[in-house]
C-alpha cells in the first residue's frame, strides 16, 4: 500500500531507494526452543555472529585511522564490551541450559547487564548501558541477517547509495558517523530543522526529512521510498507513475546543481559591485574537501566540539592541534575561524565523567559552550593552546560561543592571554595578533552588542540559537518547530541592530547560523548590510547565484521598509517582493 508522510524539510534534494530501518533489534527477537541435537549448531551460529561483529569493528577501526580519534575510542569501547565474557560466553551457557535460540539468549543476558549498569550511582557508568545495547543490537542484527548501521556490508545486493535510513531519532553523534557512509537519504520521527542532527544532515549533502512522527513504526525494512528533502515529504511504496515523476524531478535537480557548479570560481559580488564573502561551516577536518569543492573562501565556523564527541576521554592538546593544523593547511592560506567547543545541550559530552557528576536540569540554559569552558579551565587551556599553536600554519580566527556578559568576555580574553603567555615561555610560535570574536547567539548579546564591539575583533551571528532563545523555542523539538520563525520581527530587529552596530565601528560581522545558507533570505541579509556569510558548503553556490543577481542599492531601501513592519503577513509579502 502506498502512503505519504509529511515532516520537516531539512536537507534538499530527492532520493529514491529502499528503507534501511535503524531499529532496536532486541524488541523484535522471538523466543524459540531448540531441539537438543541442534544446540551445538546454535552455539556455533552465535560464535560466528560475535566473530563477524568483532572483525567488523577492527575493519572499521582500520578504515577510520586517519579520520578521527573519537571514532577509534568509540570502537575500542564497543570492542571491549563485545569481548566481555558476560556477553560473549554466558549466552552460550543459556543456549545449552535452556535450549533457546541465540538471539533470545543474548537479549536475556543484555537485559541483565543493562539493569546492572543502570543501577550504578556513577552517571558515566549508567550511560554505558546504551553502549551495551548498541553492541548487542549489532550482534542480533548479524544473527537475523540485517547488519547494523555501521556495518561495512549493507545486505545482499543492496548498495548504501540505494538505502534510506529510517530511524526514530538520531543524535548528532549518530549522524556524524554517517560521514563514513554513502546512504541515499535519511528520515526520522523527531528533531527540529536547526537541530544539530539537521545541520549535519545538510553537511552530508543527502536529502533528509525530520519530524515525521511515526515513520519508524509505519515503514518496513526494504520498502521502496521516495524522500523529497525540499518539501519534507516521504512517500512509501510509490506507484510507477509517482516514481517516474520523481525520477524526472531528481534529474532536473541534478542538472540545476551541475549548472551551479559553473559559478565555483565566479566572483561573489552584487550587480553593483559589492563583494560578499562566502565561507563554509565544518564539523570535522575531513569536511574541508567539501568546503573547497563548494568554492568557499574560508572556513567561517569550525564546530570543534565534534572532535570531543563519541569518546570516553578528552582529545589531547596534540590531537586537537593536529586537527586544527590539518584544517588550516588544507584551506591553503584562506582564513579559518575556529570556534572553541560548544559542548552541552544536544552535543552531550557525558559531562558526568569529565565534570565531576554535575547534571543539568535545563541543558539549553545551563553549562553550555563558553560557560562550560570557563568552569573547566584546564580543558579550555588545552584547546586554546592547541588552536594558538596551529595559528602558526595559517590564518586562524578564534571564535567564542554563547557569550552574554562583559565579565565572561573579560575572563575569556584573560584565559587566551594565559595560554599565549605559556607558549611564549616555552618559545612555541603562534600568531600574536590572532583575532578573537564572539558568537552573537543570545538575545542579550545582540541587544548589548556594544559590550562585544568594544572588546573583540569580530562577530559572528549564530541565528540557530539566537532564534531559539529569542522565541523560547527548542530548536530540536519538532513539536514546536512551526513556531521557529527566522522572520519574526523580533529576530529581524536583533539581526539588523547587530549588523548596523558592527558596521558603525567597522568591526566585521558575519552570520554562521543556518539562515546564511538559505537563498530566499540572501537579499534580505545583504539589504541589512551583511557582507560575510558562513554556511554548509553545499549551499554556497546557490547563495552566490542569488548574490550575483542582486543589487544592493535597490535592496537597501526595501529592507529598511521591511524592518519597520511588525506584521508577519506583511513581512512575508515584502520578502516575496525582494526575491521577485
Ligand atoms: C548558531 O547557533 O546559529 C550556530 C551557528 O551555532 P550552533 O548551530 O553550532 O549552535
Ligand atoms: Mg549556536
Amino acid at each position: 500500500m502506498s502512503f505519504t508522510l509529511h515532516g520537516l524539510a531539512v536537507s534538499g534534494g530527492i532520493a529514491i531507494g529502499r528503507a534501511h530501518l535503524m531499529s532496536h533489534a532486541t524488541l523484535e527477537v522471538s523466543h524459540l526452543v531448540i531441539a537438543p541435537r541442534l544446540v551445538d549448531k546454535e552455539i556455533a551460529r552465535f560464535e560466528q555472529a560475535i566473530e563477524r561483529v568483532r572483525s567488523e569493528f577492527s575493519a572499521l577501526k582500520g578504515r577510520m585511522q586517519n579520520a578521527s580519534a573519537e571514532f577509534g575510542a568509540f570502537i575500542d569501547l564497543h570492542s571491549m564490551i563485545l569481548a566481555d565474557p558476560e556477553l560473549s560466553e554466558t549466552p552460550k551457557q543459556l543456549i545449552r541450559e535452556r535450549r533457546c535460540n541465540a538471539e533470545w539468549a543474548l537479549a536475556q543476558q543484555m537485559e541483565l547487564l543493562v539493569d546492572q549498569f543502570e543501577s550504578f550511582e556513577d552517571p558515566y557508568l549508567r550511560e554505558r548501558s546504551y553502549d551495551v545495547r548498541q553492541v548487542v543490537e549489532r550482534v542480533i542484527k548479524e544473527l537475523v541477517g540485517q547488519p547494523g548501521r555501521m556495518a561495512v556490508r549493507t545486505g545482499k545486493g543492496t548498495k548504501e547509495e540505494n538505502l534510506i535510513v529510517v530511524a526514530h531519532d538520531l543524535s548528532p553523534a549518530d549522524v556524524i558517523a554517517y560521514k563514513e557512509h554513502h546512504f541515499a537519504a535519511f528520515v526520522t520521527d523527531v528533531g527540529g530543522s536547526t537541530s544539530h542532527t539537521a545541520i549535519l544532515a545538510r553537511s552530508l549533502r543527502i536529502p533528509a526529512v525530520l519530524g515525521l512522527l511515526n515513520a519508524r513504526q509505519l515503514v518496513r525494512d526494504k520498502e521502496m521510498l521516495i524522500v523529497d528533502g525540499t518539501r519534507g515529504v516521504l512517500i512509501v511504496n510509490p506507484d510507477e507513475r509517482v516514481l517516474e515523476e520523481y525520477r524526472l524531478r531528481k534529474s532536473q535537480i541534478e542538472l540545476e546543481r551541475s549548472k551551479l557548479r559553473r559559478l565555483k570560481t565566479a566572483r561573489s559580488a552584487t550587480l553593483d559591485g559589492i563583494d560578499i564573502d562566502l565561507h563554509a561551516n565544518i564539523e570535522l577536518p575531513g569536511d574541508i574537501a567539501a568546503a573547497l569543492d563548494g568554492g568557499a573562501e574560508g572556513v567561517g565556523l569550525f564546530r570543534t566540539e565534534f572532535l570531543f564527541l563519541d569518546r570516553g576521554d578528552m582529545p589531547t592538546e596534540d590531537e586537537q592541534f593536529e586537527a586544527y593544523r590539518k584544517v588550516v593547511k588544507g584551506m591553503a592560506g584562506r582564513p579559518v575561524t575556529i570556534r572553541t567547543f560548544d559542548l552541552g545541550y544536544d552535543k552531550d559530552l557525558h559531562p558526568e565523567k569529565v565534570l565531576g557528576g554535575r547534571l543539568q536540569s535545563n541543558p539549553a540554559l545551563g553549562l553550555r559552550a563558553i560557560r562550560l569552558s570557563l568552569s573547566e579551565p584546564k580543558m579550555f587551556q588545552t584547546q586554546l593552546r592547541a588552536i594558538l599553536r596551529a595559528s602558526k600554519y595559517g590564518k586562524i580566527k578564534l571564535l567564542i560561543p554563547m557569550l552574554s556578559q562583559a565579565h565572561e568576555i573579560d575572563q575569556t580574553l584573560a584565559a587566551i592571554e594565559r595560554a599565549k603567555a605559556g607558549l611564549r615561555i616555552e618559545r612555541t610560535p603562534f600568531d600574536e595578533a590572532i583575532s578573537v570574536g564572539a558568537m552573537i547567539e543570545i538575545p542579550a548579546a545582540a541587544l548589548a552588542v556594544g559590550l562585544f564591539l568594544r572588546r573583540l575583533n569580530f562577530l559572528s551571528i549564530g541565528t540557530n540559537d539566537l532564534i531559539q532563545y529569542t522565541l523560547a523555542i527548542d530548536r530540536s523539538d519538532e513539536q514546536v518547530s512551526q513556531l521557529y520563525d527566522p522572520l519574526h520581527p523580533a529576530v529581524l530587529m536583533l539581526l539588523a541592530h547587530t549588523i548596523a552596530s558592527a558596521e558603525k565601528v567597522d568591526i566585521p560581522v558575519s552570520i554562521c547560523g543556518e539562515l546564511a545558507g538559505d537563498p530566499t533570505l540572501t537579499r534580505l541579509l545583504i539589504g541589512m548590510g551583511l557582507r560575510q556569510f558562513s554556511m554548509h558548503p553545499a549551499q554556497i553556490l546557490a547563495v552566490k547565484q542569488r548574490i550575483m543577481q542582486s543589487n544592493y542599492a535597490e535592496l537597501a531601501p526595501l529592507v529598511r521598509r521591511m524592518l519597520r513592519n511588525e506584521e508577519p503577513g506583511k513581512i512575508r509579502e515584502q520578502l516575496d517582493k525582494l526575491n521577485a
